[in-house]
Protein backbone atom coordinates (compact mmCIF):
# COMPACT_ATOMS: atom_id res chain seq x y z
CA UNK A 1 0.00 0.00 0.00
CA UNK A 2 1.51 3.73 -0.46
CA UNK A 3 0.18 6.34 1.41
CA UNK A 4 1.45 10.07 -0.64
CA UNK A 5 1.43 13.05 2.16
CA UNK A 6 0.95 16.37 1.02
CA UNK A 7 1.95 18.18 3.56
CA UNK A 8 4.16 21.73 4.27
CA UNK A 9 6.07 19.76 7.28
CA UNK A 10 7.01 16.59 5.43
CA UNK A 11 9.70 16.50 8.57
CA UNK A 12 7.17 15.91 11.27
CA UNK A 13 6.83 12.02 10.13
CA UNK A 14 9.61 10.00 10.32
CA UNK A 15 10.09 10.62 13.84
CA UNK A 16 6.65 8.97 13.98
CA UNK A 17 6.63 6.42 11.15
CA UNK A 18 9.97 5.89 10.98
CA UNK A 19 10.43 3.00 13.42
CA UNK A 20 8.76 0.05 15.25
CA UNK A 21 6.13 -1.91 13.27
CA UNK A 22 5.35 0.72 9.96
CA UNK A 23 9.75 1.27 9.99
CA UNK A 24 9.44 -2.33 9.34
CA UNK A 25 6.92 -2.41 7.07
CA UNK A 26 8.74 0.21 5.11
CA UNK A 27 11.78 -1.82 5.29
CA UNK A 28 10.00 -4.70 4.09
CA UNK A 29 8.13 -3.57 1.34
CA UNK A 30 4.48 -4.04 2.32
CA UNK A 31 3.90 -0.32 2.75
CA UNK A 32 5.36 2.62 0.94
CA UNK A 33 5.59 6.31 2.04
CA UNK A 34 6.05 9.33 0.22
CA UNK A 35 6.07 12.79 2.02
CA UNK A 36 5.57 16.10 -0.92
CA UNK A 37 6.25 19.17 0.65
CA UNK A 38 3.75 21.62 -0.72
CA UNK A 39 6.18 25.02 -0.24
CA UNK A 40 8.22 23.03 -3.01
CA UNK A 41 5.23 24.02 -5.11
CA UNK A 42 5.09 27.81 -4.33
CA UNK A 43 5.69 29.83 -7.29
CA UNK A 44 6.61 33.22 -5.00
CA UNK A 45 10.54 33.54 -4.53
CA UNK A 46 10.25 33.39 -0.60
CA UNK A 47 8.26 30.09 -0.99
CA UNK A 48 4.79 31.60 0.18
CA UNK A 49 2.24 29.22 0.56
CA UNK A 50 -0.53 31.23 2.25
CA UNK A 51 -2.78 34.38 1.98
CA UNK A 52 -5.45 36.60 4.15
CA UNK A 53 -8.63 34.99 4.01
CA UNK A 54 -11.71 37.02 1.86
CA UNK A 55 -13.92 36.65 4.50
CA UNK A 56 -11.19 38.20 7.17
CA UNK A 57 -11.63 36.77 10.74
CA UNK A 58 -7.70 37.13 10.97
CA UNK A 59 -5.52 33.73 10.68
CA UNK A 60 -3.70 32.62 7.06
CA UNK A 61 -5.41 30.53 4.43
CA UNK A 62 -3.36 27.94 2.62
CA UNK A 63 -3.11 29.20 -1.71
CA UNK A 64 -4.98 26.55 -3.82
CA UNK A 65 -1.97 26.95 -6.72
CA UNK A 66 0.82 24.79 -4.76
CA UNK A 67 -1.45 22.43 -2.57
CA UNK A 68 -2.64 21.20 -6.51
CA UNK A 69 0.70 21.03 -7.99
CA UNK A 70 2.02 19.19 -5.59
CA UNK A 71 -1.33 16.96 -6.05
CA UNK A 72 -0.61 16.73 -9.36
CA UNK A 73 2.80 15.58 -9.02
CA UNK A 74 1.35 12.40 -7.26
CA UNK A 75 -1.73 12.17 -9.47
CA UNK A 76 -0.68 12.94 -12.93
CA UNK A 77 -0.62 10.39 -15.15
CA UNK A 78 -1.91 7.63 -13.17
CA UNK A 79 -4.12 5.49 -14.58
CA UNK A 80 -6.69 5.17 -11.29
CA UNK A 81 -7.29 8.50 -9.50
CA UNK A 82 -5.90 7.39 -5.71
CA UNK A 83 -8.12 7.94 -3.03
CA UNK A 84 -7.89 11.75 -1.96
CA UNK A 85 -8.63 12.37 2.01
CA UNK A 86 -8.02 15.49 3.73
CA UNK A 87 -7.52 15.67 6.88
CA UNK A 88 -10.39 18.05 8.43
CA UNK A 89 -11.78 18.51 11.56
CA UNK A 90 -15.03 18.90 9.16
CA UNK A 91 -14.76 15.41 8.34
CA UNK A 92 -16.22 12.02 8.99
CA UNK A 93 -14.81 11.17 12.56
CA UNK A 94 -12.19 8.17 11.78
CA UNK A 95 -13.21 4.94 13.61
CA UNK A 96 -11.72 1.27 13.14
CA UNK A 97 -14.54 0.93 10.50
CA UNK A 98 -12.82 3.94 8.13
CA UNK A 99 -9.76 2.62 8.98
CA UNK A 100 -10.88 -0.98 7.65
CA UNK A 101 -12.47 0.43 4.30
CA UNK A 102 -8.88 2.28 3.48
CA UNK A 103 -7.02 -0.33 4.05
CA UNK A 104 -8.83 -1.87 1.02
CA UNK A 105 -7.21 0.77 -1.12
CA UNK A 106 -4.32 0.22 -3.37
CA UNK A 107 -2.80 3.99 -3.13
CA UNK A 108 -3.71 6.69 -0.90
CA UNK A 109 -3.15 10.74 -0.96
CA UNK A 110 -3.50 12.63 2.56
CA UNK A 111 -3.80 16.28 2.57
CA UNK A 112 -2.66 17.90 5.43
CA UNK A 113 -4.11 21.41 5.84
CA UNK A 114 -2.37 23.86 8.66
CA UNK A 115 -2.89 27.96 10.05
CA UNK A 116 -6.76 28.03 9.25
CA UNK A 117 -7.13 25.46 6.56
CA UNK A 118 -7.13 25.58 2.83
CA UNK A 119 -8.88 27.01 -0.04
CA UNK A 120 -11.82 25.62 -0.93
CA UNK A 121 -11.62 25.22 -4.62
CA UNK A 122 -8.92 23.19 -4.29
CA UNK A 123 -10.61 21.00 -1.66
CA UNK A 124 -13.80 20.57 -4.38
CA UNK A 125 -11.29 19.57 -7.52
CA UNK A 126 -8.99 17.13 -5.92
CA UNK A 127 -10.82 15.57 -2.70
CA UNK A 128 -12.85 12.51 -2.35
CA UNK A 129 -13.30 12.37 1.46
CA UNK A 130 -12.70 14.33 4.75
CA UNK A 131 -11.58 12.73 8.18
CA UNK A 132 -11.49 14.13 11.43
CA UNK A 133 -9.62 12.32 14.43
CA UNK A 134 -12.29 13.55 16.53
CA UNK A 135 -14.43 16.55 17.42
CA UNK A 136 -11.63 18.83 18.48
CA UNK A 137 -9.07 21.55 16.42
CA UNK A 138 -5.16 20.86 16.10
CA UNK A 139 -2.84 23.32 14.48
CA UNK A 140 -2.16 21.25 11.72
CA UNK A 141 -3.46 17.48 9.71
CA UNK A 142 0.01 15.86 10.53
CA UNK A 143 -0.89 14.49 13.21
CA UNK A 144 -4.08 13.23 11.99
CA UNK A 145 -2.83 12.03 9.26
CA UNK A 146 0.19 9.65 11.23
CA UNK A 147 -2.58 8.45 12.84
CA UNK A 148 -4.38 7.56 9.72
CA UNK A 149 -1.38 5.72 8.33
CA UNK A 150 -0.31 3.82 11.60
CA UNK A 151 -4.14 3.09 12.00
CA UNK A 152 -4.45 1.70 8.50
CA UNK A 153 -1.11 0.47 8.17
CA UNK A 154 -1.42 -1.80 10.79
CA UNK A 155 -3.99 -3.98 8.67
CA UNK A 156 -2.10 -4.86 5.87
CA UNK A 157 -1.68 -7.92 5.79
CA UNK A 158 2.17 -8.87 6.81
CA UNK A 159 2.40 -5.47 8.86
CA UNK A 160 1.67 -7.35 12.50
CA UNK A 161 3.38 -10.44 13.49
CA UNK A 162 1.37 -13.60 12.30
CA UNK A 163 0.57 -14.65 16.00
CA UNK A 164 -1.06 -11.53 16.32
CA UNK A 165 -4.48 -10.96 15.38
CA UNK A 166 -6.40 -7.71 15.52
CA UNK A 167 -9.28 -9.11 15.05
CA UNK A 168 -9.96 -9.46 19.06
CA UNK A 169 -8.77 -5.82 19.20
CA UNK A 170 -10.64 -2.63 20.72
CA UNK A 171 -13.05 -2.00 18.21
CA UNK A 172 -12.80 -4.39 15.80
CA UNK A 173 -16.07 -6.29 16.87
CA UNK A 174 -17.78 -3.09 18.46
CA UNK A 175 -16.53 -4.19 22.09
CA UNK A 176 -13.32 -3.17 23.93
CA UNK A 177 -10.56 -5.78 24.31
CA UNK A 178 -10.40 -8.27 27.25
CA UNK A 179 -8.17 -7.32 29.85
CA UNK A 180 -4.69 -8.81 29.00
CA UNK A 181 -1.58 -10.02 31.41
CA UNK A 182 1.84 -10.87 30.91
CA UNK A 183 4.73 -12.73 33.19
CA UNK A 184 5.02 -13.29 35.92
CA UNK A 185 1.89 -14.82 37.04
CA UNK A 186 1.99 -12.69 40.67
CA UNK A 187 2.56 -9.83 40.70
CA UNK A 188 2.33 -7.22 44.03
CA UNK A 189 0.46 -10.20 45.25
CA UNK A 190 -2.03 -10.23 42.33
CA UNK A 191 -2.70 -13.49 40.17
CA UNK A 192 -3.80 -13.44 37.36
CA UNK A 193 -7.14 -15.12 36.31
CA UNK A 194 -6.30 -19.02 36.91
CA UNK A 195 -8.89 -19.35 33.48
CA UNK A 196 -5.81 -18.46 31.66
CA UNK A 197 -3.48 -20.99 32.76
CA UNK A 198 -6.12 -23.84 32.93
CA UNK A 199 -4.92 -24.86 29.11
CA UNK A 200 -8.88 -25.13 28.23
CA UNK A 201 -9.12 -23.54 25.52
CA UNK A 202 -13.04 -23.01 24.80
CA UNK A 203 -13.20 -21.47 28.58
CA UNK A 204 -10.32 -19.12 28.01
CA UNK A 205 -12.47 -18.13 24.91
CA UNK A 206 -15.38 -17.82 26.94
CA UNK A 207 -12.93 -15.73 29.57
CA UNK A 208 -12.17 -13.45 26.76
CA UNK A 209 -15.82 -13.06 25.04
CA UNK A 210 -17.05 -12.01 29.15
CA UNK A 211 -14.53 -10.06 30.26
CA UNK A 212 -14.68 -7.93 26.66
CA UNK A 213 -18.41 -7.34 27.26
CA UNK A 214 -17.26 -6.53 31.03
CA UNK A 215 -15.03 -4.11 29.85
CA UNK A 216 -17.31 -2.19 27.40
CA UNK A 217 -20.32 -2.17 29.84
CA UNK A 218 -17.93 -0.34 32.06
CA UNK A 219 -15.95 2.04 29.79
CA UNK A 220 -18.59 2.41 26.59
CA UNK A 221 -21.81 1.24 27.68
CA UNK A 222 -22.90 3.05 23.99
CA UNK A 223 -20.86 0.58 21.87
CA UNK A 224 -23.25 -2.17 23.17
CA UNK A 225 -26.09 -0.51 21.73
CA UNK A 226 -24.43 -0.83 18.35
CA UNK A 227 -22.60 -4.62 18.69
CA UNK A 228 -23.25 -7.81 17.41
CA UNK A 229 -24.08 -9.52 20.38
CA UNK A 230 -25.15 -13.10 20.80
CA UNK A 231 -27.90 -14.75 22.91
CA UNK A 232 -24.99 -15.54 25.67
CA UNK A 233 -23.57 -12.15 25.44
CA UNK A 234 -27.39 -10.75 26.18
CA UNK A 235 -27.71 -13.53 29.03
CA UNK A 236 -24.55 -12.41 30.48
CA UNK A 237 -25.21 -8.97 30.39
CA UNK A 238 -28.41 -8.84 31.95
CA UNK A 239 -26.87 -11.51 34.50
CA UNK A 240 -24.62 -9.35 35.36
CA UNK A 241 -25.45 -5.83 34.84
CA UNK A 242 -26.00 -4.47 38.48
CA UNK A 243 -22.36 -5.94 39.63
CA UNK A 244 -20.66 -4.40 36.87
CA UNK A 245 -21.90 -0.76 36.22
N1 LIG B 1 -10.55 26.66 10.19
C1 LIG B 1 -10.74 25.23 10.18
C2 LIG B 1 -12.14 24.89 10.66
O1 LIG B 1 -12.64 25.57 11.54
O2 LIG B 1 -12.71 23.88 10.18
C3 LIG B 1 -9.72 24.56 11.08
C4 LIG B 1 -8.33 24.67 10.56
S1 LIG B 1 -7.16 23.81 11.54
C5 LIG B 1 -6.61 25.06 12.65
C6 LIG B 1 -5.81 23.58 10.47
C7 LIG B 1 -5.70 22.25 9.82
O3 LIG B 1 -5.54 21.26 10.82
C8 LIG B 1 -6.89 21.78 9.02
O4 LIG B 1 -6.85 22.28 7.71
C9 LIG B 1 -6.80 20.29 9.08
O5 LIG B 1 -5.96 19.77 8.04
C10 LIG B 1 -6.11 20.02 10.42
N2 LIG B 1 -7.01 19.57 11.50
C11 LIG B 1 -7.36 20.28 12.59
N3 LIG B 1 -8.17 19.59 13.39
C12 LIG B 1 -8.33 18.37 12.81
C13 LIG B 1 -9.06 17.20 13.16
N4 LIG B 1 -9.80 17.13 14.26
N5 LIG B 1 -8.97 16.13 12.35
C14 LIG B 1 -8.25 16.18 11.21
N6 LIG B 1 -7.54 17.28 10.82
C15 LIG B 1 -7.58 18.36 11.61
Amino acid sequence: MRFDVLTLFPHMFEAVLGDSIIGRARENGLIELNFVDIRDFSKNKHRKVDDYPYSGGGGMLMNAQPVFDAYMSVAEGLPNKPITVYMSPQGRVFNQSAAVELSKEKHIILLCGHYEGIDQRVIDEIVDMEISIGDFVLTGGEIPAMAVIDTVSRLVPGVLAAETSYENESHFNGLLEYPQYTRPAEWHGVSIPEVLISGHHANVEKWKREQSLVNTLKKRPDMLEKAELSKDDIKFLEKHKNEIS
